[in-house]
């Protein structure tokens, strides 16, 4: 065994990807684990189910859910997979189990039906890829992930119980063989669906490749590889060919979207090389990460995070913010899921710029509010820049109002706000 390779949405998006896929697995003559991610993007329409089974709407959930299972069964029938001997009984098993989940009259609680529920995208996906790659001729074991990622007990953003991961890896898979599995999904001890945090399939493969210490991770991805800058908002991007882990891991938490943040970290930990390539530019080598970081300083990188929350906690009395407050008011962050993305205190305030699911943003204000005064302000953005000799807000971002600015030897950070 010697690579993980991941696979996400958009490069399984229909027969032709799929078709594209297989080429690219098939010009490499080694055992692999191949993590793959929901189809296009029925991850968000799982969403919606969900949402309605929530709300009862079991009619509406049903209705979506159909759609996906027909959206499904077209590019089966595209792949000619119905003769495929056991196929159609396990994805009917599957598609019932579906059906029957949100149908049922007594409902999971809120994280737990997530999980379960959302599943079904990585579950579809890999049992369709698998059984076309075996019936082109090249041979996998169909696994189901979340017999082997174990995770905590809370459903959504879930912790990975490094050690029980990799015990279960290492006493079932065996290095001769090539296996096909989900990102994106685990269970927690009690056998409960669990999920990683969307986008979460990145992360399963630096799962498996620590687990199994591969000698490489390739993400094949539809861009050409690490960009400095992100394309929707810059036109001159370049390409990061090499840059290091530590490089890696500060443009993930930064806000680079092309790799998942928790993913580089654990590769790291084993020093197994990161490769992000275009499953579309076949040719070209990509973006690799390792030990060595060519590139870490002599490329500058622009990173734009926009629709942030930034909050401005002070003490009702006005006495100073302490240690004692901060860790407070982290404890609440860390209940709510608020990810902190910058920080700034002041003797009497203490303000953080960062993002919470819009479900959880109520609950936020009101904790703190027991305790502080808070100003808060929605939709301020982030502007990030890495390593500009010339530090200073690109033209495109000049007109927005500057809320905070934080500079260091190789950062400047602003939070901007757009001018009414
Ligand atoms: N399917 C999941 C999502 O859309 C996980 C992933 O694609 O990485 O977020």
């Amino acid at each position: 065994m010697s690579k993980v390779f991941k696979f996400g949405g958009a490069s399984v998006k229909n027969p032709k990807a799929i078709y594209n896929l297989k080429e690219i697995v098939s010009s490499y003559n080694e055992n692999l684990v191949i993590v793959i991610s929901a189809i296009d993007k029925t991850t968000n329409k799982l969403e919606l189910v969900w949402k309605n089974y929530l709300k009862n709407e079991t009619l509406k959930s049903t209705e979506i859910a159909t759609e996906i299972i027909k959206f499904h069964e077209a590019i089966i029938e595209d792949l000619e997979l119905k003769n495929t001997v056991g196929f159609l009984k396990l994805f009917n098993d599957l598609r019932l189990e579906l059906v029957d989940y949100i149908g049922a009259k007594t409902k999971q609680e809120n994280n737990i039906s997530y999980s379960k529920i959302v599943s079904f995208g990585e579950l579809f996906s890999t049992l369709i890829i698998s059984s076309y790659l075996n019936k082109e001729g090249i041979e996998n074991q169909w696994i189901d992930a979340r017999e082997f990622i174990k995770t905590s007990k809370n459903a959504t953003d879930s912790r990975i119980n490094w050690e029980e991961t990799k015990r279960k890896i290492n006493s079932s898979l065996s290095k001769d063989k090539s296996y096909l599995t989900q990102g994106f999904i685990g269970s927690n001890l009690d056998g409960e669906t669990t999920t990683l945090g969307r986008e979460g399939s990145d992360f399963s493969a630096a799962i498996f490749a620590w687990s199994m210490d591969v000698e490489e991770v390739i993400i094949w991805k539809d861009v050409d590889g690490l960009l400095n800058a992100d394309p929707k908002w810059f036109d001159k991007t370049q390409i990061l060919k090499k840059i290091s882990f530590k490089e890696a891991i500060e443009l993930s938490y930064l806000g680079a979207s092309v790799i998942h943040p928790n993913t580089v970290k654990p590769l790291k930990n084993k020093n197994i090389p990161l490769t992000i390539r275009s499953f579309i530019k076949k040719e070209h080598k990509g973006s690799s990460i390792s030990k060595v970081g060519k590139d870490d300083k002599s490329i500058p990188s622009v990173i734009y995070k926009p629709n942030q929350i930034l909050l401005s906690i002070s003490s009702k009395d006005y006495s100073f913010i302490f240690e004692e407050h901060i860790s407070d008011i982290f404890s609440i962050f860390s209940k709510t899921g608020l990810k902190v993305h910058l920080m700034q205190n002041s003797a009497l305030s203490f303000s953080v710029c960062g993002i919470i699911a819009p479900s959880e943003l109520q609950v936020l204000i009101s904790k703190i509010q027991e305790k502080y005064t808070l100003k808060y302000n929605e939709k301020v953005n982030l502007l990030t820049i890495r390593h500009f000799k010339n530090l200073d807000i690109p033209e495109l971002f000049k007109n927005q109002e500057v809320l905070i600015q934080q500079r260091s030897r190789s950062t400047l950070r602003y939070v901007l706000k757009e001018k009414k």
